[in-house]
Formats: structure tokens, sequence, C-alpha cells
């Protein structure tokens, strides 16, 4: 029996450093990601900002089994650097929000799109936007428990949502509202992001690394500092569903599935 055609994403994931929150150009030198992980240890300190990079490049050659243990490994670093409580809440609230997300959201509720974001850095920061946005489920992957009387670390919980990871999520929440990936939507910025945009039906690379522009169906170039969220809105209401490229898409799926990330 033929699919039923759907004309508006069915969910909307978001990615949620560099996508619904602004990046910091700055810290970004191409290596992963761009995300609040650097924005905390160059907060912390210089010397804590140099060790985080030397764990990107120890990522980068494999040296760590897992995205968990990257994370573990940073948090050591972080702690060691005297990472408190009121430093963190301090990051976590000076992250500016993607001018008109409140309204591109907005416009995907009113459409009857499910939202959920997808990130591999912190729960504080999931929290925000999930609030702030009314946004239906959040996956994130590191959220700490400070000290009440030190404000140091005491604990943290840790979730393997790096790339494979964030598709795993999506899957769950996908067959958990009896909808099919091809009727979704992944924006996203970080060469990260590679595979849940290869996951959907329709992907948007919104000011993003060149990893992903590669692979996603609708690229959004904007300025650094023109940023602006409803070019996202827009390329959903007049580009979804892209049947045209859709079978370069599958091809380039393909073509990665079998000779790997670095080949395209
Ligand atoms: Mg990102």
């Amino acid at each position: 029996m033929a699919r039923r055609r759907v004309m508006y994403p069915r969910i909307v994931f978001m990615d949620l450093e560099g996508t619904v929150f602004l990046k910091d150009y700055r810290l970004d030198n191409g290596k992963v990601a761009p995300s609040a992980w650097t924005l905390l240890a160059d907060r912390i300190s210089p010397d804590c900002l140099a060790e985080e990079e030397d764990t990107k490049d120890r990522w980068n050659r494999g040296q760590y089994p897992g995205y968990v243990e990257w994370m573990r490994d940073t948090i050591r670093i972080h702690d060691k650097h005297g990472l408190t409580q009121h430093v963190f809440d301090e990051v976590v609230n000076s992250v500016r929000f993607t001018p008109f997300i409140q309204e591109a959201v907005a416009e995907f509720r009113q459409n009857a799109a499910i939202t959920a974001i997808i990130s591999g850095g912190f729960k504080a920061l999931a929290d925000r936007a999930q609030r702030e946005l009314k946004v239906d489920h959040a996956l994130s992957a590191c959220e700490y428990f400070f000290d009440g009387n030190t404000g140091r670390i005491h604990h943290f919980n840790l979730l393997p949502s790096d790339e494979e990871g964030k598709v795993g999520f999506m899957k769950l929440i996908a067959k958990e509202h009896g909808i099919d990936l091809e009727d979704c939507v992944f924006v996203g910025d970080g060469k990260n992001d590679v595979g849940p945009a290869c996951a959907v039906g329709f992907s948007i690379a919104f000011n993003a690394q060149q990893e992903l522009k590669r692979f996603a169906s609708k690229v959004i170039d904007q300025p650094e500092g023109e940023e602006n969220f409803s070019a996202v809105a827009k390329a959903i209401r007049e580009c979804f569903p892209d049947r045209r490229r859709k079978i370069f898409r599958r091809m380039r799926v393909l073509a990665r599935k079998v000779i790997g990330p670095k080949c395209i």
C-alpha cells in the first residue's frame, strides 16, 4: 500500500547548541561540534580550556571508547579546575536563543508537529529551552548535581547522546507516536548531526559545519550576528517534503554506510 503523503512534518527534531541557541564562533575550531562544554571550560580558566582541547584531539584519534567516557574525562577536568555551580549557572544562563526561535516553534506547534530537542550537552541548558519554548521532548547528555554546601560537583548523570545516541532517541520518540522518520525533520549545525540528518525525510543544516552541509536536504547559511530561525520555518513550509533531492540523499547515506563517515 502506498504511503500517505504528509505535507507538514509530524516531528521536528532540533539540535540545541548552535541551533536553538546561538553558538560562540570564537571557540569553534572545527575539531568537534561547537558546544557549551567548550564555553564552560573557557569560562573556568585557560588551563581548563587547553586540557579540554586535548580531549577533543583524543576523541578524534578514537582514543575514547564512547561519548560517555569522553564526558567522564571532561568532567574530571572541570572538577580539577574548580568548577562550581555558580560558574555553571552563569554559563548556562549566558547562552542566547537564536532570534525568532520562539515564533518558529509556535508555527511548528500550530501545524500539529511534535517538537523535540536532542543535545550532546547539558540538561540544564536543554531544560531552559524546553521550558521557554514548550518543547514536547528533550534528550541531553550530562546532568550535573552540585553539592549544596561547597558548590562543587557532587555527582552527574550521563547519557550517550552523541551522533548514534541521538538517532536512537529519534527512533524511540517516533515509534512512541507511531510516526515514520521519513515524515520528520531534523535541524542541526554540527558534524555530529550527520547521523540524525540522514535518519529523517528532510534535514536542514543551519549555519552548519561543512560535514553536515554535505548530507542535509537544505542548507541555510547566515552571517554571524544575523542568525534568524524563521528561515528554518520557511524552509519547512516551502520545501517539505522534498522528493527531488531524496534520491541524492539516499545515495550519500548509502555511500557513508559502505565507505565510512569521511567518504564524501
Ligand atoms: Mg549543535
